[in-house]
């Protein structure tokens, strides 16, 4: 974990939030390269989650919503982690996670095995509270969204009557969520404010069993298609007391992280519980009429919830690999071509005989399409090693036969191996690696 966090921090994927004034606590930026990272990472979720299905459509919801939406979804009365304080050090800890804590005085040992006492556990709310207009008075207490879900359960009629969609149908969503947690850590994967991908699938009762066994495979399968080794992902099914009070079935997909098996996204049956308590706490109805049966139901709900920063990590994290290149060790990033950064890095072989301009022209015709990068600095190897270590998979070198037939060599990542093809193919043959 430290290497990856080392060379996140070096190569530009994540900083410490604020850093030049001592930085905040569990807060990162993404870097010119951890930015594209990302994306990727939510515009493949959004490409096969929306853009690619004729069953979900998308929303795109405000983080500040009316107070009344977190008491209805039950977030004021029981979003909420036991804590315990430290009478020795003042640290405080998630009572349910101690064999997870390092004690600050003994790091060997846990919380509670040291001299340290620890205090009764007390419930903390998770969610953060803000002020809506000039005046710090209670009627005016926002929160900030702890999850994207709400939005979607709000807006269901509003989506249905506008989009045409009939039962089974999803509403989509990505955004940022916020949660006061208690102990935040491990770089991206626990942090106070993170982006979610979250998607409510809506379904006739009686059909949710078999909606949820479709999610749990489509989802684990997603992880894959983009790269992410099976072995190091697994299924964990939810034990009955550790279910949620509306949830039928809840499994998590987790991914194995240097620090532990942990959850990646939570696929739950979250039954009719959502849509009837806002159309209670609204006095709205939101039920479903069947136009075919004539029948009208609220439907149940199956909501795959994924981290947008946790995938990133998981991404990341996969794809790290050293070897050996050219009697050279290397780090590389094993990146499926959909979600490395860079796609494409231009090299001129030399920075003279108008290989530099040449290369600079392609550059300009390959930005159209990918994010590339142009490196003329140093030995062909040792640029190979830069781009390598941040995982672009496909290296373009313009050489003295570029000038006179208008052909370049590409190099793949993995095999290290080189091909010459004509300019006048390149584009198409990079889209034909990527979009795989
Ligand atoms: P955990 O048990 O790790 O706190 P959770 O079960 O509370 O997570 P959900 O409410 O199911 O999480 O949220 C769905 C997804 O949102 C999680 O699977 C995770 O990927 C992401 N997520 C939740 N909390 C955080 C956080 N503090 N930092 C980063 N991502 C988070």
């Amino acid at each position: 974990m430290e290497k990856i966090v080392n060379l996140a921090k070096r190569r530009g994927f994540a900083f410490q939030s604020s850093e030049i004034y001592g930085g905040l606590a569990s807060c990162w930026d993404y870097g010119p390269i951890g930015v594209e990272l990302k994306r990727n990472v939510k515009e493949a979720w959004w490409r096969d989650m929306v853009m690619r299905r004729a069953d979900i459509v998308g929303i795109d919801c405000s983080i500040l919503m009316h107070p009344r939406v977190w008491e209805a979804s039950g977030h004021v009365a029981g979003f909420t982690d036991p804590l315990v304080d430290c009478k020795l050090c003042k640290e405080r800890f998630r009572a349910d996670k101690l064999m997870d804590a390092q004690c600050p005085r003994k790091p060997s040992k846990h919380p509670g095995e040291c001299e340290g006492e620890l205090t009764e556990a007390r419930q903390f709310n998770l969610m953060f509270k803000t002020f809506m207009g000039p005046v710090e008075d209670t009627a005016s207490v926002v929160f900030l969204r702890p999850e994207t879900a709400q939005g979607i359960f709000v807006n269901f009629l509003n989506v249905l009557h506008t989009s045409r969609q009939k039962i089974p149908f999803g509403i989509a969503q990505i955004g940022k969520s916020f949660r006061n947690e208690i102990t935040p850590g491990n770089f991206l994967f626990r942090t106070r404010e993170f982006e979610q991908m979250e998607m409510e699938f809506f379904v006739r009762p009686g059909e949710d069993e078999r909606w949820y066994d479709y999610w749990r495979e489509e989802r684990l399968n997603w992880y894959t298609r983009y790269g992410i080794r099976r072995e190091n992902l697994r299924l964990r099914e939810h034990a009955p007391d550790e279910l949620a009070h509306y949830a039928k079935a809840c499994v998590d997909v987790e991914y194995h992280f240097p620090f532990g098996w942990s959850e990646l996204e939570g696929i739950a049956n979250r039954t009719d519980f959502d849509l009837r308590r806002h159309a209670e706490y609204s006095g709205k109805d939101l039920s479903y009429y069947d136009e075919e049966t004539k029948e009208r139901f609220y439907p149940y709900v199956i909501e795959p919830a994924a981290g947008a920063d946790r995938a990133t990590l998981a991404f990341l994290v996969d794809a790290y690999d050293e070897d050996v290149a050219d009697g050279e060790p290397r780090v590389v990033l094993r990146f499926h071509p959909r979600i490395a950064p860079v796609k494409v890095a231009v090299f001129p072989l030399l920075r003279k005989h108008g290989q530099p301009e040449r290369a600079l022209e392609l550059v300009a015709i390959l930005r159209q399409h990918f994010t590339v990068q142009y490196d003329q600095a140093g030995s062909i190897g040792r640029r190979y090693r830069r781009q390598d270590e941040i995982g672009t998979p496909f290296g373009v070198t313009v050489d003295h036969q570029t000038l006179q037939d208008d052909t370049v060599t590409l190099r793949d990542r993995d095999t290290m191996q080189q091909e010459r093809i004509p300019i006048e193919r390149l584009v198409d043959e990079l889209k034909r690696r990527i979009e795989v």
